[in-house]
């Protein structure tokens, strides 16, 4: 995406923006970091023009997330809005999707799916109580926190009837396999009624790793839905079959409501409270040490420091206040940061009011993070996946930990302003390391009786693959599926004439900083991984193990790569730990596993695009949209020593990108 100076300038003043973590059918989320607090943050990013008419879906999302403030639902920092952009500033979730976790585990065990399911419920009864809806409810929109604790995202199809939750709605809206069945019907619907749906089918897939209702055909879906009959496997508990039921009942009014939820049976075993659902982050709330804090920051008084928050803006204000109170939730100082390169150009962070406060000194998380030149990396940080420019103390920190690395400074003075100021440290610091559209009509004899159009299979996309023949062989030619040859360790862009300046800016750049290249791994939580084979049901066992990873406990690897590892980089393929993303295969050529998924996916009509032993992988429904998008990397694992393949998906259906991904890698033979 294009990055355009004016449009990003307000951004970046407050804001340091890492790699891509993630898109959906609306946005880029990007990894951040508040300049002010030394905060991550994630960064959702809308083009208002390829918005169109889903805008209102933004504002209504945004609207809600404003009122919204409880512990399992992600918190909104910020919003800028420019000429052509939407930034939504948002709490970092740094464990990925629940979707994720479950698919990487296989199942999860009831007690741990009870753990996460009262995290759920907590949300979704304090949502409801103020009056929302969500309307999309499943596993790819609850990520998990640092903390391994569940917030709910994605409020773009939320509901807030003006009579109150108890009016009926009447959108088709959300994803069909967790949609109830009075909204596949067409019919007027409750809101909070069908979000309990939505639950059952989400504890579902929690207890079981796959969908009560699936279907690749969205009109035997549907029909599977309005029958609302399923199979229990035969792990489940009487318990675990008892609520589920209950949960997914066809008649609405016979369905568990949440506030049944927060003291049943099921979600109290083991536990001798209900569900605390209150918030413990009410809206409002002023906290005295962080508004003394911003105060000394502003030079102002407190009262009207307290003043200015009050007002709630979602601006730097705001953030800044959120930010500092999420690191006194978490035992951290309350202390604000300076960036060096904003003192130097007299701008300061907190742009409106805030003043900047001399000689600020920083006893965690020096600010660590190089730079570059907003020119030079307007579309670097797609596009240097691999390289992360920062400076030795990185190292140590504990976050951001990042894959690529790659930083907005204002213009490129103050970006070799900062880079001297920085290697001036450096060499100071020596020997530290460093309601929406109603609904869309199907065709097909059920029209009547379906309301949701069909869903977007990889089968759908077939169409318009555009598979590459000609298989590539040798990784270190980075090159996508016309051959046109790329640099691995340099930004992509096609070889724009335009970028080549840049590009030299960002070379001699890093020769200015003396920086090293770091090889990050994704930061994830320590998980235990299980992997049983689940046996009997079978329906979605398409590959099944594949999904399954060996080695308990992941935490973030860095990996240093001095010049001699350099030319590693571009000559091999990365070394990193077992992660739960990462299948292993029995193979220890990494060149020939990377062959044997080549040629593999032409046939699943898969387009990619080869950047050493990474594969940019796309498939494209009707009208040339990309349906789903996707990383698939080879790998060196260091215990046991052999060739692992690195999933990613970035985009598209998560269901269908299991099954697609499941049966790359098993038909790959690896
Ligand atoms: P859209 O509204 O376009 O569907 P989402 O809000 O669902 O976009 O975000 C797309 C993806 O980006 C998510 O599925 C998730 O992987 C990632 N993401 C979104 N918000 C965060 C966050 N706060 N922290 C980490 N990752 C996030």
């Amino acid at each position: 995406m294009p990055v355009e100076r004016t449009e990003h300038h307000e951004l970046f003043k407050y804001y340091e923006v890492y790699e891509t973590i993630g898109s959906g059918g609306f946005a880029k989320v990007k990894l951040g970091r508040h300049i002010l607090t030394g905060e991550n943050v994630a960064i959702k990013i809308m083009n208002k023009k390829d918005l169109g008419d889903d805008l209102p879906r933004v504002k209504v999302e945004i609207e809600a997330m404003k009122n919204l403030s409880h512990q399992h639902i992600c918190r909104l920092y910020q919003v800028i809005e420019t000429s052509t952009q939407i930034f939504m500033v948002l709490e970092y979730c740094p464990g990925g999707e629940l979707f994720d976790y479950i698919i990487a585990k296989d199942r999860l065990s009831e007690e741990e799916t009870r753990v996460f399911f009262r995290q759920i419920v907590s949300a979704m009864a304090y949502v409801h109580s103020q009056g929302y809806a969500h309307r999309d409810l499943k596993p790819e929109n609850l990520l998990i926190d640092e903390d391994h604790n569940l917030k709910l995202i994605d409020f773009g199809l939320c509901a807030k009837p003006k009579g109150g939750l108890g009016f009926e709605l009447k959108t088709c809206c959300g994803s069909p396999a967790y949609a109830a069945p009075e909204l596949i019907q067409g019919k007027a619907y409750i809101g909070s009624e069908a979000d309990v749906w939505s639950m059952g089918v989400l504890l579902f897939a929690l207890l079981c790793g796959y969908l009560p209702f699936d279907d690749d055909n969205c009109m035997v879906l549907y029909r599977k839905i309005t029958r609302g009959t399923y199979e229990n496997p035969r792990w489940l508990s009487p318990g675990s079959v008892l609520l589920l039921n209950q949960m997914m009942q066809m008649d609405p009014k016979r369905r568990l409501s949440v506030r049944h939820l927060l003291d049943h049976p099921w979600v109290m075993k083991d536990y001798n409270s209900p569900v605390a659902w209150h918030s413990r982050q009410p809206l409002g709330h002023i906290d005295e040490d962080c508004i003394t804090e911003m105060a000394v920051n502003m030079k102002r008084s407190r009262a009207s420091t307290t003043a200015l928050v009050k007002e709630w803006r979602y601006d730097q204000t705001t953030a800044t206040y959120l930010l500092l109170l999420s690191k006194k939730q978490r035992g951290k100082p309350v202390r604000l940061r300076l960036e060096p390169a904003v003192c130097e150009d007299s701008c300061s962070p907190l742009h409106q009011g805030l003043q900047t406060r001399e000689a600020l000194h920083f006893s965690e998380d020096e600010d660590a993070v190089i730079v570059g030149s907003l020119e030079f990396c307007s579309d670097y940080i797609d596009d240097c996946p691999w390289v992360s420019v920062a400076n030795n103390k990185d190292m140590r920190l504990a976050s951001p930990s990042v894959e690529k690395k790659c930083v907005y400074s204002l213009t490129p003075e103050r970006g070799r302003t900062t880079a001297q100021h920085r290697q001036e440290r450096r060499d100071r610091d020596q020997g530290q390391t460093s309601e929406n559209k109603e609904n869309i009509a199907v065709q097909e004899k059920d029209v009547e009786i379906f309301a949701l159009p069909p869903p977007r299979t990889p089968a759908s996309s077939k169409k318009n693959a555009r598979a590459n023949k000609k298989v590539l062989t040798t990784p270190n030619q980075n090159a996508n599926v016309n051959g046109a040859k790329t640099n691995p360790v340099t930004p992509k862009g096609g070889g724009s004439a335009s970028k080549e300046p840049n590009k030299k800016r960002a070379a001699e750049f890093k020769e200015l900083a003396n920086v090293e290249i770091l090889a990050f791994s994704p930061e994830r939580r320590s998980r235990s991984l299980d992997m049983a084979v689940t046996g009997d049901s079978g329906k979605k066992k398409r590959g099944g193990k594949v999904f399954g990873s060996l080695e308990r406990g992941l935490d973030k690897m860095i990996t240093m790569l001095t010049p001699g590892k350099k030319r590693a980089l571009r000559d091999g393929p990365r070394k990193i730990k077992v992660q739960y993303n990462v299948t292993l295969t029995s193979q220890t050529n990494p060149d020939q596993v990377l062959n044997q998924i080549l040629s593999i996916l032409p046939e699943k009509n898969v387009d990619f695009t080869q950047k050493g032993y990474t594969l940019k992988c796309r498939t494209w429904g009707d009208f040339g949209k990309v349906t789903m998008a996707f990383e698939l990397e080879v790998c060196l694992l260091q215990r046991p020593e052999v060739v692992g393949i690195r999933r990613q998906r970035l985009k598209g259906d998560a269901w269908v990108y299991k099954h697609l991904v499941e049966d790359i890698l098993s038909t790959s033979s690896i």
